[in-house]
C-alpha cells in the first residue's frame, strides 16, 4: 500500500500544527504509523489522499451510526447552509433537536446545547456543583471526560486518590475536589460516601466505559451508583457522549434502566457538526442562566447547520427497528471476531454494537486490568488490519464501533482479514 501522500502531508503539518495532528491520538503514535491524511469518506468507506480505502470501525469516534456522508443528513445540512450558518439568535432547529432528544432520552427534561462533549460535561459539573452547593466530584479510573482541566485525573491506586493531575498545566488544587476510584469497585465507592457522602456534588461516569476500550460495568455497579448517591443527597451524572444514541435509542441508561439526574451527549447528536448537550431533571436544569445562577453560554451553541445535522440524524434513527438490526448484525460480527481472535490470545469485549480486542489474557474488568494488555502486539494487528484496507480505532484504549452502514458482505471480509493475523 502506497501511503506517500500521507506521509508528505505529516511532515507539513508538524511544521505548523503540534505534533501534526489537532487531537493526539490522531497521530498513530500508539500504534507506531504514521497519520492518514482523508480526503473523502462516504458509507464506511474511507478514502486517503494517497487514493487507498479503508472500512472505517472508528467512524469520527462513534459519531457516524449512520455511516458518513448519508444523503439525507447532506441534504438537510445543504438545505440550513443556504440559510445562513450562524446567528446568535434563536432558532426552530434548536426547540426540534432537543424535542427529539428528549423523546430519545426521556430523563433530558431540558436540553442545552453547546460545542463539544467536554463543554458538555464541563457545564454539567458546574450545575451539579450550584445545584447541590458541593464541590467534590466522584469519577472513574479510565473513564474520560473531556479535557476540562479538573476531570484529567485518572491515575490512581488504592481507594482514593485525590488532587494528582493527569496532565501537565493542571494545578493540584484544581483536581483537589476530584476523587478518582476504580471502575466496578462497589466497596471503594461505599468507602469514600461513608466518610465524605455529605461533601459529593455527584458521580459522573460513563454508563459503558469507552475510552479505555470497552469495559461493561457489572454485578448491578450502575445500579449501585444510583442508590448511594440518592441516599446521600448527591447527583448521579451519566457521561453518554459515546453511548447516547448508541446501544439504544435511549442509551444506555435505556438498556440498564437507570435514570440518572443529568446526562451529556455528543458525537451522534451533532450528526458530525460539532454540537452536543447537557440535560437532565427540569428542577437542576432550571438553575442554569437566565433562568438562575450557574452561568454557561457560547457563541455558537446551537448552531442551525448543526441542528439540522442532529435533527437529520436523529430523525433516520427514529425509525422502528432500527437499533435491532444493527445490534444483531454488531452481534454477529463481534462473535465471529471473538472466534478467530480467541485462538490468537484475545479477548473482545462488547456492549451491544461496541467492541475492542484486548491483547490480554483473562477477563477486562478495569483500568488496571486493562493496562495490561500488549500494547505493541496490538500496533501489530492495527497495522496488519490497517494493511488489509480496515481501520479500527487506533489505540488499545479505544473503542470500535459498528454502523447501520457496514453490510453482513463487508464484516464477513473483516473478519477474514482479522483471522489471518499471526503477530
Ligand atoms: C468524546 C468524549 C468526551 C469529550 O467530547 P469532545 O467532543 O471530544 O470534547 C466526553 N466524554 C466521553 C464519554 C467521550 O467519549
Amino acid at each position: 500500500m502506497i501511503r506517500t501522500k500521507s506521509i508528505e502531508a505529516f511532515q507539513e503539518a508538524v511544521k505548523y500544527i503540534p505534533g501534526g495532528v489537532n487531537s493526539p491520538v490522531r497521530a498513530l503514535k500508539a500504534v507506531g504509523e504514521s497519520p492518514l491524511f482523508i480526503e473523502r469518506a462516504k458509507g464506511v468507506t474511507l478514502t486517503d489522499i494517497d487514493g487507498n480505502q479503508f472500512t472505517d470501525f472508528c467512524l469520527s469516534w462513534g459519531v457516524f451510526i449512520l455511516g458518513h456522508s448519508h444523503p439525507e443528513v447532506l441534504n438537510q445540512v445543504g438545505q440550513a447552509i443556504l440559510r445562513g450558518t450562524s446567528y446568535g439568535i434563536p432558532t426552530l432547529q434548536e426547540t426540534a433537536l432537543a424535542k427529539l432528544v428528549n423523546r430519545f432520552i426521556p430523563t433530558m427534561e431540558r436540553v442545552r446545547f453547546v460545542n463539544s462533549g467536554t463543554e458538555a460535561v464541563m457545564s454539567a459539573i458546574r450545575l451539579a456543583r450550584g445545584y447541590t452547593g458541593r464541590n467534590l466530584i466522584v469519577k472513574f479510573v479510565g473513564c474520560y471526560h473531556g479535557h476540562v482541566d479538573h476531570l484529567l485525573v485518572a491515575a490512581g491506586s488504592g481507594v482514593a486518590t485525590m488532587g494528582a493531575s493527569s496532565s501537565a498545566g493542571v494545578p493540584d488544587s484544581f483536581v483537589a475536589h476530584t476523587a478518582c476510584l476504580p471502575f466496578n469497585d462497589k466497596a471503594a465507592v461505599e468507602e469514600l460516601f461513608s466518610k465524605r457522602g455529605h461533601e459529593i456534588a455527584a458521580v459522573i461516569v460513563e454508563p459503558v466505559p469507552a475510552n479505555m476500550g470497552v469495559v461493561p460495568a457489572r454485578d448491578g455497579f450502575l445500579q449501585f451508583l444510583r442508590e448511594v448517591t440518592r441516599a446521600y443527597g448527591a447527583l448521579l451524572i451519566f457521561d453518554e457522549v459515546i453511548t447516547g444514541f448508541r446501544l439504544t435509542a435511549g442509551g444506555a441508561q435505556k438498556l440498564f434502566g437507570i435514570a440518572p439526574d443529568l446526562t451529556t451527549v455528543g458525537k451522534i447528536v451533532g450528526g458530525g457538526f460539532p454540537a452536543a448537550a447537557f440535560g437532565g431533571r427540569a428542577d437542576i436544569m432550571r438553575l442554569l442562566a437566565p433562568e438562575g445562577p450557574v452561568y454557561q453560554a457560547g457563541t455558537l451553541s446551537g448552531n442551525p447547520v448543526a441542528m439540522s445535522a442532529g435533527i437529520a440524524t436523529l430523525g433516520i434513527l427514529s425509525q422502528e427497528g432500527i437499533y435491532d438490526t444493527l445490534n444483531q448484525k454488531a452481534e454477529a460480527f463481534i462473535n465471529g471476531l471473538r472466534q478467530v481472535l480467541a485462538p490468537k490470545g484475545v479477548i473482545v469485549n462488547s456492549v451491544g454494537n461496541m467492541f475492542t480486542p484486548f491483547f490480554t489474557e483473562g477477563e477486562v474488568r478495569n483500568f488496571d486490568d486493562v493496562k495490561r494488555s500488549d500494547t505493541v502486539r496490538f500496533g501489530k494487528f492495527f497495522r496488519h488490519m490497517l494493511a488489509g484496507g480496515v481501520y479500527f480505532s487506533p489505540s488499545q484504549f479505544e473503542t470500535n464501533f459498528i454502523s447501520i452502514a457496514h453490510t453482513e458482505e463487508v464484516l464477513v471480509k473483516v473478519i477474514d482479514v482479522a483471522s489471518r493475523f499471526n503477530g
